[in-house]
C-alpha cells in the first residue's frame, strides 16, 4: 500500500515532527564516535530520529576523520 508522504508526520507513530539536537554515536569495532549537538527532526512521541542529507554528510566525514585517529572513544560536536 502506498501513502503519501507526510513530511510533518512521523511514519511510525503518527506523532508529530519537531526539530531539535540530538546525540549522534558509531561503533567503528575499535572505538565509538560521539558527535553531540546534531540537528535533527525528532518525533515527540516516539523519539525517533532522522537528520538531514546535508548533516549525514557532516556526520560520514567526522566518523571517517575519528576513523584516522583510532581513538577508543572521540566526543565531538557539530
Ligand atoms: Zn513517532
Amino acid at each position: 500500500m502506498r501513502r503519501p508522504a507526510f513530511k510533518s508526520c512521523c511514519p511510525i507513530c503518527g506523532g508529530r515532527k519537531v526539530s531539535g539536537k540530538t546525540t549522534f554515536s558509531v561503533d567503528l569495532g575499535f572505538g565509538v564516535v560521539i558527535v553531540r549537538n546534531v540537528s535533527a527532526t525528532i518525533c515527540d512521541q516516539c523519539g525517533e530520529e532522522w537528520i538531514s542529507p546535508d548533516v549525514a554528510r557532516k556526520l560520514e566525514k567526522l566518523v571517517e576523520e575519528a576513523r584516522q585517529k583510532k581513538l577508543q572513544v572521540e566526543v565531538m560536536a557539530l
